[in-house]
């Protein structure tokens, strides 16, 4: 990279990388769980899509009785602690409050789910639930990110042996590393892993499903499969020279941060991002935490076009993150480091397929962005090769397509969940899916 940042101190890192919202303490916590209404239909349960009974939860915790509620919590939500601080609560529970109505702050239902799990996750005994005797059946998972996780706790517990599959040395999928420091960090996501291997569950890491054993032999090893693989690295435009030092892929940017050895990640002094999702925001964050001194991310549509929800849009601008809509990448260009980004202004014309005005390029109207480093953000891939390779599964739209209840592909010894099948929605959607998904392989399963 031509203008590398200077490092920051550990305590500049440690500050930059801290947690956005801190939690309760057992007074704070109580105070807040009174203020509930307990309503009769609960909104709030409607609106997660794991349905945790949440007044419930929260009852027990203005009455003190705090495992009970990470026991409520937990029967429908395994990964309850990344999503009490990672979900987008304002559009979920939140968001759904009936305080709203009232003009009054809505519960931190977000907070108190928190205080509740992380006060479980630190006892020595974890035992929640009776587990079934062994079945003497078995279950093969790939991929231990929440929906793989939720499916091996699930299936555990109704008896099943259960061997998950992962690629990477470390488990956890995009909850160790993908999400956003300021919201998680590694060991969240690990203590979770611990649970559901202390359920019983193996997981059996730097294992790829399609390199280092055969899907096929899966097949043959296990009663049923269920897939929970996400997606891939990020798309990459056709424009030259995205081979220059200093371009990045943002899923493995952010997993360089994730990795919290911060003075190791060089830094761009100027830095662009090109998308407008929640992962470029992450990755745009990244860069102004590890101090870069100008991020711009660029989006070809406008705000209102823009996937990434209010909450991190204001506090990418709040973070000194410089948004230039209308604006399209043309090529990239430097020597042998980026030396700036070739863009176009775009307006908006008819809607396309999907219903988003469609950015039309401005003649004549081409500029140049100096920068140092330039990072995709383009959404994830499909896994396109290893799912085609499956046999008998259907896929429509780059996702498995998956019965809306039991989640059992095309194939009836299969089943799959999270982000593979969803496209790529939100952490609860993916512990959702699994947990249905291991009542669908149990259905599936008793039959025989
Ligand atoms: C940068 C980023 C930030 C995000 N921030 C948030 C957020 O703040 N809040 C939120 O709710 N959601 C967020 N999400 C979305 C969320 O992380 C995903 O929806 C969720 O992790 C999907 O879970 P999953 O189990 O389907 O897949 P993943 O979490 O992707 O896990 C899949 C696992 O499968 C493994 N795997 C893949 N192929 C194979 C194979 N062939 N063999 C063995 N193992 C394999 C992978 O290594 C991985 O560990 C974010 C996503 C990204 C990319």
């Amino acid at each position: 990279m031509k203008n590398i940042t200077q490092k920051l101190s550990d305590a500049e890192y440690e500050k930059n990388f801290e947690e956005l919202i801190s939690p309760f303490t057992n007074n704070a916590a109580v105070v807040e769980a009174i203020r509930c209404l307990y309503c009769y239909d609960s909104p709030c349960t409607k609106a997660c899509p794991t349905h945790i009974d949440i007044p419930t939860f929260i009852k027990k915790i203005s009455t003190g009785n705090i495992l009970g509620s990470a026991k409520t919590i937990y029967e429908s939500n395994w990964v309850a602690l990344t999503c009490a601080k990672a979900c987008p609560v304002d559009d979920l529970c939140e968001g759904a409050c009936v305080l709203h109505e009232k003009g009054e702050k809505p519960i931190e239902i977000g907070r108190l789910q928190r205080f509740a799990v992380e006060d479980f996750l630190n006892r020595e005994t974890k035992n929640l639930f009776d587990k079934k005797p062994t079945n003497g059946k078995s279950v093969g998972i790939i991929g231990s990110g929440p929906a793989g996780l939720s499916c091996g706790a699930e299936l555990s517990l109704l008896g099943y042996d259960v061997q998950i599959y992962e690629s990477d040395k470390i488990p956890g999928g995009l909850n160790t590393w993908g999400i956003a420091p300021y919201k998680t960090n590694r060991a969240d996501s690990l203590k979770e892993v611990e649970l559901v291997k202390s359920l019983g569950v193996t997981i059996n890491t730097g294992v790829t499903v399609g390199e280092s054993i055969s899907f096929d032999d899966l097949l043959v090893k296990h009663d049923s499969i269920f897939i929970g693989i996400g997606l891939g690295e990020s798309g990459i435009l056709n424009i030259s020279s995205e081979n220059l030092s200093g371009v990045f892929d943002a899923i493995e940017f952010i997993r360089e941060v994730k990795k919290e050895n911060w003075s190791a990640v060089d830094i761009g002094k100027r830095v662009v991002v090109i998308g407008a999702g929640n992962t470029a925001i992450d990755a745009a964050a990244g860069a102004v935490h590890l101090g870069a001194e100008d991020v711009k991310i660029i989006y070809r549509r406008s705000r209102a076009e823009m996937p990434a929800n209010d909450f991190e849009f204001e506090l990418a601008k709040n973070n000194g993150v410089v948004f230039q809509f209308l604006t399209s990448p043309v090529k990239i260009y430097g020597d042998s480091c980026v030396e700036g980004i070739r863009c176009q202004k775009m307006e908006l014309g008819k809607n396309d397929s999907k219903g988003r005005r469609r950015p039309i390029p401005v003649p004549n109207s081409e500029f140049d962005i100096s920068c140092d480093m330039v990072v995709f953000a383009l959404g994830q891939n499909f896994k396109a090769e290893f799912l085609q390779s499956i046999p008998d599964i259907k896929i429509v739209d780059d996702k498995v397509e998956v019965n809306p209840e039991s989640f059992q592909t095309a194939n009836p010894k299969v089943f799959a969940g999270g982000d593979c099948i969803n496209g790529g929605k939100e952490v609860v959607n993916a512990a959702y899916d699994g947990k249905q998904a291991a009542y669908g392989i149990d259905k599936y399963l008793s039959n025989f």
